[in-house]
């Protein structure tokens, strides 16, 4: 989502003359987009405003400026504090105000050293209505933000308090982007949303109210605009998980067969004890109707090890549900005690040691089952959209409907060519986290969207 975030905040800055650049050495703006999710991330902010302090000193030196900015969740939550301890930063923004970003800018220039400004509104109006139609050219593959913030307040978990309350942006305004999206060259578009599949957006069809849709009914009106041949949506949150959204699985071919369904934990006690408000089972259940729906879905979670109070058994409920599950890829996390949060003052804090060899047991098993996953691709053929060079010299790279990056040698002089195409990939190698493959290019480009493991 930050980065969805800052690709629209270059949006908004694009009639300003600002255009994005690789360094900030030289740049007469630097926009620092933060992280609050966890204390690693939070913490960087500080660090990295202390390099580019060094910058902003170097440019003014040369006689020139340069505004320093902090945007995102660690604004949101600790702005007073950034201001306080770095005077260098001008500006500093929440996630829902950055349409207001060129008056800010204006302000800061106009003051060149009247302080630091702050902007962390939750503002009536949604900034996704003041946001510029034109974007930046978005590549073959792109994100759409549908949903923002969160009302479900897991124990451990800031995003209700930096995102702000749940809001579903109205069906009209994401079905406008998705075509502005496919008119730039976009064909795979990746809905996105704190709790993606909570979305309920109004419609309304002729000037007359619609009512509200669900996911599945958004992603089936999206997957009708032609040019559009992949969809996904990330993240969902298991309680949202209803029926219609499920049988879009099966039904419509566009929908990629890979869903990102966090359980981040297999313990009853501790889901409890996070406010996650359903059971492992209740997961394990939506695993089954979701395979029932499409056998080669490919699935892939977050997990947190070393919550207040997880005990060895409860994280061997953690491992044993992993091993009833089989997923393609997942993300894991020690817990990280987050300022405002309930679980933060639970008593049982677990020492760093636990929660460093939980981690370490956890990511092996995870490993090896993605390892495991990627194996049983070789020898198949997938399709893949081919999205950026990749780091060798002839190499594109792409992703497989399971969103695997896949690797393949192209010929001298096609790539910029090659990008944006979707190819079959004869895949004939597999590494812990890419596979490499072979273009078949006696075929046409096609459009397929689905490739089916049938081991
Ligand atoms: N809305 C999604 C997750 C959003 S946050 C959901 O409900 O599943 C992304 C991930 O960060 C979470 O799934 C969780 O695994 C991790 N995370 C969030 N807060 C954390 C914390 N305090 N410590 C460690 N990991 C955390
Ligand atoms: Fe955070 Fe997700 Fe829980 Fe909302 S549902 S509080 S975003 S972990």
């Amino acid at each position: 989502m930050n980065v969805y975030d800052s690709s629209r905040m270059t949006d908004v800055l694009a009639p300003l003359g600002y255009e994005p650049v690789d360094s900030p050495r030289g740049a007469d703006m630097v926009i620092l987009n933060t992280c609050h999710i966890r204390e690693k991330a939070s913490e960087k902010v500080f660090s990295e405003l202390g390099r580019l302090r060094a910058f902003k000193q170097e440019r003014e030196a040369e006689g020139g400026d340069m505004v320093l900015a902090v945007a995102g969740c660690v604004a949101q939550a600790e702005g007073e504090e950034i201001l306080r301890r770095a005077p260098q930063v001008d500006l500093v923004f929440g996630p829902q105000t950055y349409h207001r970003l060129p008056e800010m800018v204006a302000r800061a220039l106009r003051s060149a050293d009247g302080g630091g400004q702050l902007d962390i509104d939750f503002p009536v109006e949604s900034k996704f209505d003041h946001l510029p139609e034109e974007m930046a050219a978005p590549g073959a593959a792109a994100f759409l933000s549908v949903q923002e913030g969160c009302d479900k307040f897991c124990s451990f978990c800031v995003v209700p308090y930096t995102r702000g309350a749940e809001f579903s942006r109205p069906v009209a305004s994401v079905l406008a982007e998705a075509r502005r999206l496919v008119e730039a060259g976009v064909q795979e578009i990746t809905l996105l949303g704190q709790n993606v599949n909570a979305y309920h957006g109004e419609a309304e069809t002729g000037g007359t109210p619609g009512g509200t849709w669900g996911l599945g009914r958004l992603l089936r009106a999206l997957a009708e605009i032609e040019g559009i041949t992949r969809l996904r949506y990330t993240t969902s949150h298991p309680r949202d998980m209803d029926d219609d959204l499920i049988a879009a699985h099966a039904e419509e071919p566009k929908l990629m067969p890979y869903l990102h369904l966090p359980v981040q934990s297999g313990s009853d006690r501790i889901l409890a004890a996070m406010n996650r408000q359903h059971t492992a089972d209740d997961y394990l259940r939506i695993v089954e109707r979701l395979r029932r729906a499409l056998p080669d879905i490919a699935l892939s979670s977050d997990f947190i090890v070393g919550f207040p109070g997880e005990s060895d058994a409860d994280f061997a409920e953690t491992l044993r549900l992993v091993t009833e599950v089989g997923y393609a890829q997942a993300y894991s996390f020690k817990y990280s005690p987050r300022p405002g949060t309930p679980a933060a003052v639970a008593d049982e804090q677990l020492p760093e040691a636990v929660k460093a060899e939980r981690l370490a047991g956890l990511q092996q098993l995870l490993g090896a089952q993605a390892a495991a996953f990627n194996q049983a691709c070789v020898g198949r053929t997938l399709p893949v959209l081919l999205e950026r060079a990749g780091r060798k010299p002839g190499q594109l790279v792409g992703r497989s409907p399971y969103m695997q990056s896949v690797h393949v040698p192209v010929p001298e002089g096609t790539q910029q060519r090659l990008i944006g195409s979707l190819f079959d990939v004869a895949i004939e190698a597999a590494y812990d986290h890419s596979l490499g493959g072979r273009l078949l290019v006696d075929d046409a480009p096609q459009h397929s969207t689905r490739a089916r493991i049938s081991a």
